[in-house]
């Protein structure tokens, strides 16, 4: 199975996704592209305990 890992700049906090992954979306607002220097933020949700 796939995994998505990731984690904070310092490796302090890392964490391995293996589960389905629903309800992405893109948020535009002007908190979200501030705090990532971006155009937009992507979002997802998953299932903590994986399936
Ligand atoms: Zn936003």
């Amino acid at each position: 199975m796939l995994a998505i890992k990731g984690g904070c700049l310092c490796d302090r906090d890392c964490y391995e996704i293996t589960g389905r992954l629903f309800n992405a979306d893109h948020c535009h607002c002007s908190m979200c592209r501030r705090q990532h220097g971006a155009g937009f933020t992507t979002y997802v949700e998953f299932n903590p305990e994986g399936w």
